[in-house]
C-alpha cells in the first residue's frame, strides 16, 4: 500500500513524499480511509507509531483550505509539548496548503493566541484548560467546528482534564467527526469513547 493509494490531494501527497514518508505505518494504513470515509474512529496507539499524520492527513483534507475566521478541525491534547509536536507536523504536511494551523496552550500569556485567533484559524491544537479559558474570554467560537480529535486520551484523563473535555464537548457542535487515541484504554477512557464518539471503527496497533 501507498500513500497515493488513499484519497489524498496532490499538495497532501507532495507533502508526505517531501517528509520523507515512503509507506503508511500499519496505523496509517488503518486509520487514513476510515476518516476519509467520514467514521469515527477510536485509536489504540502509542506514540512513535505515526498517529498524527494519521489523523492529520485526512483532517488537512477535510479542511482543505483557508476560510472564514473560525476553526473546523480541532485537536486536543494533553501537554504544551505535544500540541507544539502536532503543530510542527501539521505544518509541515500543509506545507502546499494555505490552512492557518494554530497550537494555543497554557504556560505563556494569551494576548498573541488571542490576536492570531482573531486573525482567523482552520485547525486549532489546544491543551483543554487554556481552550477553555480562550472560549470563556470570548475569544474563540465554534460554530464552524467538523472535526475533534483527543490524543493521548489517556493522559488527558491522567492529569485531571476530564471537566474541561466535558465543557468543551457541551459547547461545540454535536453534529461533527471524532476520533480518539490513546496508548491505554483504562475504564475511564472507555468511558469517554462512549460519551462523544458516534458508532467508532475501533483499530489498534
Ligand atoms: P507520531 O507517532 O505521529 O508522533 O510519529 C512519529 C514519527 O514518525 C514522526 O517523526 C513522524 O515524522 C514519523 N512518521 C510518521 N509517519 C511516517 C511514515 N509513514 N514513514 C516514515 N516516518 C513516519
Amino acid at each position: 500500500l501507498a500513500f497515493s493509494d488513499f484519497k489524498l490531494n496532490k499538495q497532501l501527497l507532495t507533502a508526505v513524499a517531501e517528509a520523507g514518508f515512503e509507506q503508511p505505518t500499519p496505523v496509517q494504513e488503518q486509520t487514513i480511509p476510515l476518516l476519509l470515509a467520514g467514521h469515527d474512529v477510536l485509536g489504540i496507539a502509542q506514540t512513535g507509531t505515526g498517529k498524527t499524520a494519521a489523523f492529520g492527513l485526512p483532517l488537512l483534507m477535510k479542511v482543505k483550505y483557508a476560510q472564514g475566521i473560525h476553526p473546523r478541525g480541532l485537536v486536543l491534547a494533553p501537554t504544551r509539548e505535544l500540541a507544539m509536536q502536532i503543530e510542527t507536523h501539521l505544518k509541515r504536511l500543509a506545507v502546499h496548503t494555505d490552512l492557518r494551523i494554530l497550537a494555543i496552550y497554557g504556560g505563556l500569556g494569551p494576548k498573541t493566541q488571542i490576536d492570531t485567533l482573531a486573525k482567523g484559524v482552520d485547525i486549532l491544537i489546544a491543551t483543554p484548560g487554556r481552550l477553555m479559558e480562550l472560549y470563556l474570554k470570548g475569544a474563540l467560537v465554534f460554530k464552524e467546528l467538523k472535526t475533534l480529535v483527543m490524543d493521548e486520551a489517556d493522559k488527558m484523563m491522567d492529569m485531571g482534564f476530564m471537566p474541561q473535555i466535558r465543557a468543551i464537548l457541551e459547547v461545540i457542535p454535536s453534529k461533527r467527526q471524532n476520533a480518539l487515541f490513546s496508548a491505554t484504554m483504562p475504564d475511564r477512557v472507555v468511558r469517554l469513547s462512549e460519551e462523544f464518539l458516534e458508532f467508532p471503527m475501533r483499530i489498534e496497533v
